[in-house]
């Protein structure tokens, strides 16, 4: 495919969960470096404000109100500003690489010859865990861990893929499950996997605000929605989250709250 001889480059980097110091300092590099800097709605303002004050700053997710900028608007976008030789960095929350379109954009990028570098960062699930104190995998116990979405481009859950979801042994990372999460635990248990089993809700997890929601796949979802979660929620289903309480790391100031059966 013949490409442009323009030249460019664009880094496409994690920002971790939000508080700046689970980033990278790869992902810091890239960003003291940036001379324009197109970040999503989840990424914390302490991480945009470590951007050099004369660096570009255009914020593409929806926030305070405002709208979202199209997938299409946005790579015209990088490509423009790459272009004209800048330093681009396109700042993705968590990892870039896990529902962060990462693909899209540096198709779109390449097919312009736009060179790109992915800089990898901690993804929710993973901040989720660390900060409540259990683990992803555990041996004997979860051999696997699958991170999923609730959500398709129309808004439903899913209907493939969930033998995995509901085997004993997985750990089930949900993410944009916040709205479908009654839909998704009805559909595990009706794939049998086990309503006793423990499953977690952490909201803005990695911040020292987050908050933790335990109970059973049964009763998590109503137990989620007592909370009523403004912030992103990541949902941990799997017995790996029975761990939480007894290790729950001394940032994890905000208690676990354990629901029982549901009303
Ligand atoms: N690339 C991101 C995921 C983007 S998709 C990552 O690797 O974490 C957006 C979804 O991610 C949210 O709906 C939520 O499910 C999850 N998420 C992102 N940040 C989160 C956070 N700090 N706490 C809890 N969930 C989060």
């Amino acid at each position: 495919m013949p490409h442009d001889t323009a030249p460019g480059r664009v880094q496409l980097v994690g920002a971790g969960p939000g508080p700046a110091d689970l980033l990278t300092v790869r992902a810091l590099r890239a960003i003291e470096g940036a001379q324009a800097l197109l970040y999503d709605a989840l990424v914390a303002d302490e991480v945009v404000a470590l951007a050099p004050g004369a660096c570009v700053k255009i914020q593409t997710g929806k926030r305070a109100g405002r709208a979202s900028m199209a997938q299409a608007a946005i790579n015209r976008l990088m490509l423009r500003l790459a272009r004209r030789g800048l330093r681009v960095v396109r700042l993705k929350g968590g990892d870039p690489s896990i529902f962060g379109r990462v693909g899209e954009e540096v198709a779109f990028l390449a097919s312009h010859g736009v060179e790109t570098e992915v800089i990898p960062g901690v993804t929710a699930a993973s901040a989720a865990a660390a900060q409540f104190g259990f683990p992803l995998t555990h041996r004997g116990e979860a051999r696997r861990l699958l991170i999923s979405t609730a959500t398709t481009k129309d808004g439903v859950a899913p209907d493939g893929g969930w033998a995995a979801a509901a085997d004993q042994e997985t750990t089930l990372a949900l993410y944009m499950g916040r709205d479908q999460l009654a839909a998704v635990t009805a559909r595990l248990i009706a794939h049998g996997r086990a309503p006793q089993t423990s499953a977690m809700a952490v909201e803005n997890a990695g911040h020292p605000h987050a908050r933790a929601t335990r109970a059973t796949l049964h009763t998590l979802a109503d137990a989620l929605s007592a909370t009523a979660p403004t912030g992103p929620v990541v949902v941990i289903v799997g017995d790996v989250t029975a761990q939480a309480a007894v290790r729950a790391a001394p940032e994890a100031v905000v208690p676990l709250r354990a629901v029982g059966a549901r009303a």
